[in-house]
């Protein structure tokens, strides 16, 4: 299912300010030694700690993307080189640079689509497997017959299509276009750093090819650039696994522990907890129970007057106020209660047949089988003097909550409250 609403520009910033930077830094004029010297290690620097970086987390896909550029990288630099000592390119130079225009996008847009699925030697010995045979066809064609191959390569074959501005061979474009098409659509399905970082770095190629012979270092920088988006992306998803909560897409508990140590002298935790939800599992099945979370967490991350809400496990939520009171945050953790309670929950797939008859039979009688509501209790606590770590504040938040449930669920109590002192909803 293509979801347009999954895109986040977060996934794709690291990578646009990547190539951005590499766009910036193609254009400068007379570097200085320093540089030179840089760009020309650069990428297989970057190769070198992003394809061990790659290989610690087991990450096939991402390795063979970087080597793929690196390969493109090393056949074109070799041609660079020998035309800026030398003022003439090398007799090569046109086939060279032709089937590099023509793979590059079919092998990036390959390996970037291919998902790891299976045993992960199997996978890389797969991979491997097509590299070395479009690596040494393309080499074969080029050593046996190189001028038929430069002609087929070169050949117009849609006059009518050719630009001015088409500094490519023609078959190269469909190449990119269809490889831009595959990993957008990926990103699409798949919203995830690693897919927005390759229609990032697909394009970074698509403009570096047509300047490699005419800006200097071009070729170093923006392959290195790319190989980092790569290994850039990875480290963001192994980011996002530590510290996001995967069915909620809210931060997890260890984003909280680290945030509970950056705060500041006044700050308010609630503790937020699903009334009877071991029921309502039980009644609607574990996935209507997830799909709820995942609701329940969406309206939590919404909540108003500066919370932040972070999953702290099962169906408990804990949202955080920095520089509140608990009289500033009161109002807001009333509305979001009455906003959950209030919230009639459409079940994605009523039809979705529960596991057994039990089940179907509470499902098929309940009063409107294909919506559902649930409500949460609230316990809050704010930093005070005789409580000053977070842990403490954290643990008096979760005994006000524990007072919530006593008063009856559906409400919302302050550490030091007594139960007349909760807010109840009176409908519920
Ligand atoms: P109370 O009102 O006192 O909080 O009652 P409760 O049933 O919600 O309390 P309890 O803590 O006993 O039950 C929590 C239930 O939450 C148990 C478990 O089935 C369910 N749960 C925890 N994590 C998940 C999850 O990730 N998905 C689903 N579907 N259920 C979960
Ligand atoms: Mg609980
Ligand atoms: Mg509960």
């Amino acid at each position: 299912m293509l979801r347009l609403s999954a895109f986040r520009i977060s996934h794709f910033l690291p990578s646009l300010l990547l190539l951005l930077a590499g766009l910036a830094a193609a254009y400068v004029r007379d570097l200085n030694v320093f540089f030179t010297s840089l760009f020309n290690v650069l990428p297989t620097l970057v190769l070198l700690l992003g394809g061990a970086y790659c290989a610690v987390y087991r990450r096939q896909r991402e390795l063979f993307l970087m080597v793929t550029v690196y390969i493109a990288y090393f056949l074109l630099d070799t041609q660079t080189d020998f035309y800026r000592d030398n003022g003439r390119v090398r007799e090569d130079a046109a086939v060279v640079f032709h089937l590099c225009c023509l793979l590059l996008p079919v092998l990036f847009g390959l390996f970037g689509a291919w998902q790891e699925r299976t045993h992960l030697f199997q996978d890389m010995v797969a991979r491997f497997a097509v590299l070395l045979a479009v690596g040494s066809t393309a080499l074969g064609l080029e050593q046996s017959f190189p001028v038929p191959l430069l002609n087929w390569l070169a050949e117009i074959r849609w006059p009518s299509l050719h630009g001015q501005w088409m500094s490519l061979i023609q078959l190269a474009y469909p190449m990119f276009f269809l490889a831009f098409l595959l990993l957008v659509v990926q990103y699409l399905r798949e919203p995830r750093p690693l897919h927005a970082a390759q229609v990032v770095g697909l394009t970074g190629l698509f403009w570096m090819l047509p300047k490699t012979f005419i800006l200097p270092f071009t070729l170093n920088i923006m392959c290195s650039q790319v190989m980092l988006m790569i290994a850039a992306a990875v480290a963001h998803e192994a980011y996002q696994m530590a510290f996001r909560d995967e069915l909620t897409g809210l931060p997890g508990r260890r984003a909280l522990n680290e945030r509970m140590q950056r705060l500041g002298r006044n700050y308010v935790l609630a503790m937020t907890d699903v009334d009877h939800f071991k029921k309502f599992n039980d009644t609607h099945g574990h996935d209507v129970g997830d799909q709820v979370l995942r609701l329940v967490a969406s309206k939590l991350g919404k909540v108003t007057g500066g919370g932040r809400a972070y999953r702290y496990g099962g169906e408990e939520f804990a949202l955080v106020f920095a520089g509140k009171t608990m009289e500033e945050c009161m109002p807001h953790l009333e509305a979001i209660r009455e906003v959950i309670a209030n919230y009639s929950i459409q079940l994605r797939n009523p039809e979705n047949r529960p596991q057994d008859d039990k089940q179907g039979r509470q499902r098929r009688s309940g009063p409107g089988a294909s919506a559902v509501s649930v409500t949460i209790s609230i316990g809050v606590a704010e930093r005070l003097v005789d409580h000053r770590t977070p842990e403490q504040v954290l643990k008096s938040a979760d005994e006000a909550l524990y007072s919530a449930k006593g008063a009856g669920r559906n409400c919302v109590m302050g550490y030091g409250q007594n139960r007349r002192g909760a807010v109840r909803n009176a409908a519920a």
